[in-house]
């Protein structure tokens, strides 16, 4: 059996038109295939690899801490120096309120646990989240994000969830003293970058605030500077009581977090006690790899490049197929007419040495969301191949 045979016949598939193209080796922007084939990831992995592959700083600190120790209990039992100096690093970086770190392996299980923890301090059970909203595929994380075309197949999900229309300011009167929780993306990506409309999270905000319901922001792909700043959330300074992390988080390892005040977070402490546990979160390889990240993001000053990126990507990319061009920093999605031209773009691409996606609720819209290690010249000729791809018919 080959590589191609395993992978179809005994693997689980997601979906019956897979990329499958086999992955030798990644390094810098570029995944390198069989027989010299390459593709500049334009797309991170989805929001993941911001620092590129294999940078060499996160691989000496994933390769130091491997030598020292990997797992050695499960998490909050013992202190873990990857943990704590990760935690001392982000801390100066987040709203003062968001003191306290819960470390987990992935995005869902972030939002499992904010949502479990805005259940437990409010002592209520509604949740509120966002139609088109994506927040992983976990039962709590379908119940409250998505469309019902997507989740009509898993349910009974959780009870007691209801969906807003992302942006509508009318709508947050559902909010009420029965809430527990609401949970948004700052920017919602899954949609196809859409941006909330001024003053709506503010808004969003006071009305968690009138009626006592935790806000809960998931910064799962906006986070770790990809949008210019090191949350989204500062582009509008609303302060969540609970953030998401997860994605690019860990470096390009799996680590994610829900974040709060000690007040907040302390409620999982005890009723039960080992109310939320996990064997491998905060994983020190993962700590470490994302402690690198982080670093290696400050010192090299990523951030500040990434509005001349977006920029250029917005300068550059102008084509009759394109109906708007979404973005908030280096998360962008080019909306066309239709999904079957996206897909043909996507696909022209691929040949071209460019690797792309759509999106999982606006199927008519190429993602670019390069790792913010991109260069002007690498911008210059993705755009260039991407302009080709637009011309051909599809
Ligand atoms: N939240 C958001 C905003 C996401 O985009 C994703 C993943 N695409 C998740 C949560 C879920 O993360 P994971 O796949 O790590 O569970």
């Amino acid at each position: 059996m080959n590589t191609r045979e395993i992978f179809f016949r005994h693997q689980g598939q997601t979906s019956a038109f897979p990329l499958a193209m086999e992955i030798e080796r990644a390094e810098g922007l570029y995944l390198y295939g069989r027989e010299g084939r390459r593709w500049l990831d334009l797309i991170s992995g989805i929001a993941v690899s911001n620092m590129g592959h294999g940078h060499p700083r996160i691989v000496a600190a994933v390769q130091e801490q491997a030598a020292r120790h990997m797992h050695t209990m499960v998490y909050g039992e013992l202190i873990q120096s990857p943990q704590t100096a990760f935690a001392a690093k982000l801390l100066p970086l987040l709203p003062a309120s968001l003191n306290n770190i819960y470390y987990v392996n992935s995005g869902s299980e972030a939002v499992e646990g904010a949502l479990k923890l805005a259940k437990r301090f409010t002592g209520r059970t509604e949740l509120i989240g966002f139609n088109q909203s994506y927040h992983g595929s976990t039962h709590g994380a379908i119940s409250i994000g998505g469309t019902e075309a997507w989740k009509a197949a898993f349910r009974p999900l959780l009870p007691d969830v209801r969906n807003l229309d992302y942006g509508v300011v009318d709508q947050l009167s559902a909010i009420s003293g029965r809430t527990a929780a609401v949970l948004i993306e700052p920017v919602q990506a899954e949609s196809g970058v859409t941006l909330p409309p001024k003053g709506y999270l503010e808004a969003l905000r006071s009305r968690c605030a009138e009626t006592g319901a935790l806000l809960i922001f998931d910064e799962s792909q906006t986070g770790c500077g990809r949008t210019g700043t090191f949350l989204a959330l500062e582009h509008s300074g609303v302060v969540p009581d609970i953030l998401v992390m997860a994605k690019a988080f860990g470096g390009g390892m799996p680590l994610g977090a829900f974040i709060a005040s000690q007040d907040v977070m302390k409620v999982l402490t005890c009723d039960p006690v080992l109310g939320h546990i996990t064997t491998f979160g905060g994983h020190p390889l993962s700590c470490a790899a994302g402690l690198a990240a982080l670093t290696a993001m400050l010192e090299e000053e990523r951030m500040a490049q990434v509005p001349k990126l977006e920029a250029q990507f917005r300068d550059t990319l102008k084509h009759p197929a394109i109906k708007a061009l979404r973005s908030c920093g280096l998360l962008m999605a080019l909306e066309l007419e239709r999904a079957e031209k996206t897909q043909a773009v996507i696909a022209a691409a691929l040949d071209a040495g460019l690797l792309t996606d759509w999106f999982l609720y606006a199927p008519h819209c190429v993602r670019i969301a390069p790792p913010l290690t991109i260069t002007p010249d690498e911008v210059s000729w993705a755009c260039a191949r991407l302009l080709e791809c637009l011309d051909k018919d599809g």
